[in-house]
């Protein structure tokens, strides 16, 4: 049985449990994922030839979207050749739209107690070896402080759906953040909250908010969650997000366990429907505490080939090269940027806690990847023609 820790009471959920034991189970016998699947066009013969992958690339580019079924065998189709293609149109779109510059965003990772039990999270409350941490007020204030010093105007609260961290004290932290740093514009990304809930943060003074649908397939999504989690709710929020007025970010991971093209197809899908102004996507990589530590990372180059269709498909997205694709690569941010992406956020919070903040193992967190760092990222960035700007970086049409 499953002790429910955060709420200092015992709760338990048996059935869970044995829906966990399965989950194991199953994860070590499974040995097909996405991304056997998404293996080049000319080896496989999925039916798409490298023509008909470029027709369908430029009619993403004239903003005609493919159907689901033409969507998945773009997607499918995966091979250096289209992946060159649609990075050449991708970069020139982001160019366009934001010119060289690319957005730099302080990410302050101030809590990993989390209330939800997400399989593939190792911050997810059963995992009993995550050692656990949140930060004061007084530490968040004084990481951004520290992060304007460093040129950062944009700061990114990150965190478990702690309860400790009420609405009230929310309100409280997004006003002080706010009132000391009235140049600067707030993220939150702590997860799914009512819609009341996210127009107190707003009145605050929040500006984003980051919230991966993680995908928009409901079995898909079953696969991934306990029963507690749905879609519906998911996507719930989102609604609300940009209704309320944030500049809005969804995402997923590439290469989650039980992925299919077809998935990711929907996910584009949903996306061009819900038109966010962000959305994050890293590749899944495995955590050894969670059920699906024996599944396979999701990979590079699909990570890549996304990443330039969805700038193509909406040359408008803030989209980050990922610290998740900084740890699967050691080149990982500049790859992402030659793609399409025009974000990166170094890691803001104190050194001491970095690696408690673990979602997957080797997470990179205090080389390059940190904020203290500038000057390495900004070479790193320059090393692909661009260059790291000191502005909020908004979301522009
Ligand atoms: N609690 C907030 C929420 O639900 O949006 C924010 C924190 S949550 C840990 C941030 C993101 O980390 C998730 O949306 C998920 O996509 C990503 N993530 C978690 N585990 C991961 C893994 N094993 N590999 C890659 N990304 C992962």
């Amino acid at each position: 049985m499953t002790a429910v820790w955060w709420q200092g009471e015992a709760r338990f959920c048996e059935g869970d449990d044995q829906k966990m034991g399965q989950i194991k189970a199953e994860s070590m016998h499974r040995q097909e994922t996405v991304l056997t699947e998404t293996v080049d066009v000319q080896r496989h013969g999925n039916g798409l030839s490298l023509e008909e992958g470029k027709y369908l690339i430029d009619q993403l580019e004239q903003q005609q979207i493919p159907d689901r079924e033409r969507l998945a065998a773009l997607i499918r189709a995966n091979c250096e050749e289209l992946r060159e293609y649609a990075r050449g149109k991708a970069r020139a779109i982001a160019d366009r739209h934001y010119g060289k510059n690319i957005f730099i965003r302080g990410l302050i990772e101030f809590t990993n107690y989390c209330k939800n039990d997400c399989y593939y999270c190792g911050i997810r409350r059963s995992n009993t070896h995550a050692e656990r941490y949140r930060l004061s007020e007084e530490e968040i204030m004084a990481c951004c402080r520290e992060g304007e010093k460093l040129g950062f105007r944009t700061f990114v609260l990150q965190g478990g759906e702690d309860p400790y961290y009420t609405d009230d004290r929310i309100v409280d932290l997004v006003k002080r953040i706010r009132a000391a740093h009235p140049d600067c514009a707030i993220t939150l990304s702590i997860g799914e909250k009512d819609r009341a809930s996210y127009e107190r943060f707003f009145a605050a003074g929040a500006d984003r908010y980051l919230l991966r649908h993680e995908t928009a397939t409901d079995t898909h999504y079953r696969r991934l969650h306990p029963s507690e989690l749905s879609l519906s709710r998911r996507k719930q929020c989102l609604r609300d997000l940009k209704e309320i007025g944030y500049q809005t970010g969804c995402g997923f991971m590439v290469g989650s366990p039980y992925q299919t093209a077809e998935h990711l197809a929907e996910d584009f899908l949903f996306i061009r429907e819900l038109q966010p102004e962000m959305v994050g996507i890293g590749p899944f990589i495995p955590h050894q505490d969670t059920p699906f530590a024996g599944e396979v990372q999701g990979s590079l180059e699909l990570t890549l080939y996304l990443l330039s269709l969805l700038r193509i498909m909406q040359p408008d997205l803030l989209l980050p090269a990922t610290t998740a694709l900084a740890t699967i690569h050691p080149r990982g941010r500049e790859l992402g940027i030659e793609a399409g992406a025009n974000v990166v956020m170094p890691n803001l919070s104190p050194v001491g806690v970095r690696d408690k903040y673990s979602l997957y193992d080797g997470k990179v967190c205090t080389g390059d990847e940190a904020a203290e760092c500038r000057h390495c990222l900004e070479r790193r960035v320059e090393s692909v023609g661009c260059h790291i700007v000191v502005d909020r970086g908004d979301h522009k049409c």
